[in-house]
């Protein structure tokens, strides 16, 4: 009989976070276990909820919402966003090259696909958020990583990136606020960063999605606003700075040297038009996230829920013995480092299926954001302070009777 397998397209393709662990947890609830998810950036199940005039407005627009709009989105939600760049002096700045898509998601895929010959390379974060990889691969590009310091608070190796250009590079990727590590990047790395893309005419995409998202009195810089004179795509949504991930909306901004990019953005068009367009209900949101009251600002000052938070889980990360982390200055996880001196770990998936095993707690191991050395595991610090102090008990707990896995 004929069977079906996955295209050969997909063999090399991976996104890790959503996989075998996860599969457990799946089989283990259905047996009828509680288990606490600690693996995805999802604000809403754990009472981040999305500022109500957001979710009025989408109500009240249903009924005008039913019909297909402009591929590259409605005219209200790309200016807000063409505003919101205009205040980071990112330019220059046309309606024409701003595309709203469902969730960064999409439009990380699409932009690669837009790009990508085979075998072109990009340069990528090690660890980065792993869909970038995945679609780099599903277009037909080759992935290289560059390495992320944990010594200099998880920025870019800067000497490193340079080392790996080669003349088949395309583009380098940068993720500010970085998940899975936290780290906020400065004006001084942004920097270097854009003198390595211009001196190797190198294409920038700038994953900004956790650009609200920053504690202790920090800035987020947008990279863009530094390098005019190169094509920058920047990359931004509501799913995290206004808790509504399942409304599935974010935008591409292409600014710069846009003479440069003419090919580029006719094959963004033709793949916008492909898919129609965006969710239309959820695009009338941007323009209310985007010009209302920003009460991500209460979360994340020093006695907001989320950043007392993420002190508990840094914290409570690093008063275990052999365990450490470095203080995330954004976004919502502490990306943990395991010390394989003090415990042996063969695998850091067996880690997480064991931790999951013993204390039923959901956790992704440091290889799914493409991390191929030492052992670390990401910890998302969305729940309850007494949730989150419980699980952080129980990670002391696991590792003060660790068996070798
Ligand atoms: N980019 C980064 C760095 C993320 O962490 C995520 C989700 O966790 C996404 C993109 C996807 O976001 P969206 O919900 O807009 O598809």
């Amino acid at each position: 009989m004929r069977t079906f397998e996955k295209s050969t397209k997909l063999s090399d393709v991976c996104y890790d976070i959503r996989g075998r662990v996860l599969e457990q947890a799946r089989r283990m609830e259905e047996e009828g276990h509680r288990i606490l998810k600690l693996n995805i950036g999802n604000p809403a199940p754990f009472g981040f909820e999305a500022p109500d005039d957001i979710l009025k407005d989408v109500i009240h627009q249903l009924p005008d919402a039913q019909g297909y709009t402009d591929a590259k989105g409605i005219y209200a939600a790309r200016v807000a966003v063409m505003q919101y760049y205009q205040q980071m002096r990112v330019g220059p700045l046309h309606l024409d090259n701003i595309f709203i898509g469902n969730g960064v998601s999409e439009l990380i895929v699409m932009a690669m696909q837009a790009l990508l010959d085979d075998g072109d390379e990009v340069l990528l974060p090690a660890p980065d958020y792993p869909l970038w990889t995945a679609a780099v691969r599903l277009a037909g590009g080759t992935p290289v990583h560059y390495r992320c310091d944990e010594q200099a608070g998880w920025f870019p190796d800067i000497a490193d990136m340079e080392k790996k250009v080669t003349s088949r590079t395309k583009a380098v990727v940068l993720i500010n606020p970085n998940n899975p590590t936290g780290a906020v990047y400065s004006p001084a790395l942004l920097n270097d960063v854009v003198t390595l893309a211009r001196k190797h005419q190198l294409m920038l995409f700038s994953d900004e999605i956790y650009d609200k998202i920053i504690y202790d009195g920090q800035q987020h810089h947008c990279i863009a606003s530094m390098a005019e004179d190169l094509v920058c795509c920047t990359l931004g949504g509501l799913s995290k700075n206004y808790r509504v991930a399942g409304f599935r909306v974010g935008w591409l901004v292409v600014t710069g040297a846009l003479n440069r990019a003419k090919g580029y953005l006719d094959g963004l068009n033709m793949l916008a038009s492909m898919r129609m367009c965006a969710n239309v209900p959820c695009q009338h949101a941007i323009q209310t996230a985007l010009g209302g009251y920003q009460s991500i600002d209460d979360l994340v000052k020093p006695e907001g829920r989320l950043c007392r938070q993420r002190d508990i889980a840094f914290e409570g990360l690093n008063a275990i013995d052999g365990i450490s982390c470095v203080k995330p200055s954004g976004a919502m996880y502490c990306f943990a480092r395991v010390d394989t001196k003090r415990y042996k770990v063969e695998n850091d998936e067996l880690l997480m299926l064991d931790i999951l095993e013993r204390e039923k707690i959901l956790l992704v191991h440091g290889s799914a954001f493409n991390l191929q050395d030492g052992c670390y595991f990401r910890v998302v610090f969305l729940p309850h302070e007494t949730q989150l102090r419980g699980a952080m008990d129980q990670l002391a707990h696991y590792f003060s009777h660790f068996q070798p896995v």
